[in-house]
């Protein structure tokens, strides 16, 4: 169990509509725990004196997002085994003073499609959509759950090369108007992108070729069912929405803050649902 007054933090450049405060405050809450979690707007300029002084900060540690998740990874002492695959970090956490670094999102991305569509690593071809950070995290819990074909689909072709060539063995790099070619034989469709979300235009591809018993799952959670998802479902294959991937993804560092591991649960989900102003 952490000390009275533990404290951890979100931080990123903007911060004010990260979902984390609300889903820590829920379990500080739920566990009763004498704890705060509280969302810090540091600029990049300014992010490398931030973890310099997080040993006299008080605070225990914190998440990192956007646009810090890279220069963490270059900075931070100790690595997890994720963050080195992925070449970002979203958990920070001192040990006797030393900053350790996570990547929770692959770990997050693997057990909302472990709840939500149990069996999912049967599938022996898996497409993933996208090729930025998120993208490598999925990639990297593809490959750590064993499939073994993992086509990375880009519109910029060079960002799925490189990817590919990052994990090696098993993962190939596709252009974007190849991609409905390689659905036939997948089991697993991933949208990585940042397509479909509110506001940005839909993804330019049409799952009609995917096979029956296909799995598609998309990162994006605003709106909770995105086109892509819409579309799936109507041809009755089993979808999984991205707001798990957000809930899974804080477990770890509650626990690493607050010595309590904390569930993921309906009224968590529906919480943040309600925060999101989405439809279920
Ligand atoms: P990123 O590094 O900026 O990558 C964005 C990806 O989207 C790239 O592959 C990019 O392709 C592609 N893209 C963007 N606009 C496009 C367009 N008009 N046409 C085709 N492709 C386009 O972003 P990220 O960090 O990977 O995040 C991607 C999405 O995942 C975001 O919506 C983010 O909110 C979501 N996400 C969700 C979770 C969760 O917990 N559910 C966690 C992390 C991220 P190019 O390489 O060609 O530019």
């Amino acid at each position: 169990m952490a000390d009275a007054g533990a404290k951890a933090f979100v931080c990123g450049h903007p911060i004010a509509h990260s979902r984390s405060p609300k889903i820590h405050g829920f379990w500080l809450k739920q566990y009763g725990i004498d704890g705060s979690y509280e969302a810090v707007d540091v600029a990049p300029q300014d992010f490398g004196r931030f973890l310099a002084e997080l040993p006299e900060s008080g605070f225990r540690g914190g998440n990192v997002t956007i646009p810090h998740k890279e220069t963490a990874f270059r900075l931070v002492m100790r690595l997890d085994e994720a963050a080195e695959a992925v070449g970002a970090v979203n958990t920070l956490w001192l040990e006797n003073g030393v900053l350790h670094g996570a990547n929770t999102d692959a770990q997050g991305f693997a057990a909302n499609v472990d709840e939500r569509a149990p069996g999912w690593t049967q599938a022996e071809v898996a497409v993933v959509l996208g090729a930025g950070g998120a993208a490598r995290a999925v990639v990297h819990a593809l490959k750590s759950r064993g499939l073994g074909d993992i086509r990375v689909v880009n519109r910029t072709l060079g960002r799925a090369v490189e990817l590919a060539d990052h994990f090696g063995a098993g993962v190939s790099a596709h252009s974007l108007n190849a991609a409905e070619e390689l659905l036939g034989d997948t089991g697993l469709l991933v949208n990585t992108t940042s397509l479909g979300m509110h506001g940005n235009a839909d993804l330019p591809i049409d799952p009609a070729r995917l096979p029956g018993h296909a799995i598609v799952t998309d990162i994006v959670y605003v709106p909770l069912e995105t086109p892509l998802l819409a579309v799936a479902r109507a041809r009755g294959l089993k979808t999984v929405d991205g707001l798990g991937m957000l809930l899974h993804q804080a477990v770890p560092g509650f626990e690493r803050w607050f010595g309590v591991r904390p569930a993921v649960t309906a009224e968590l989900r529906a919480m943040i649902v309600a925060d999101l102003g989405v439809a279920k």
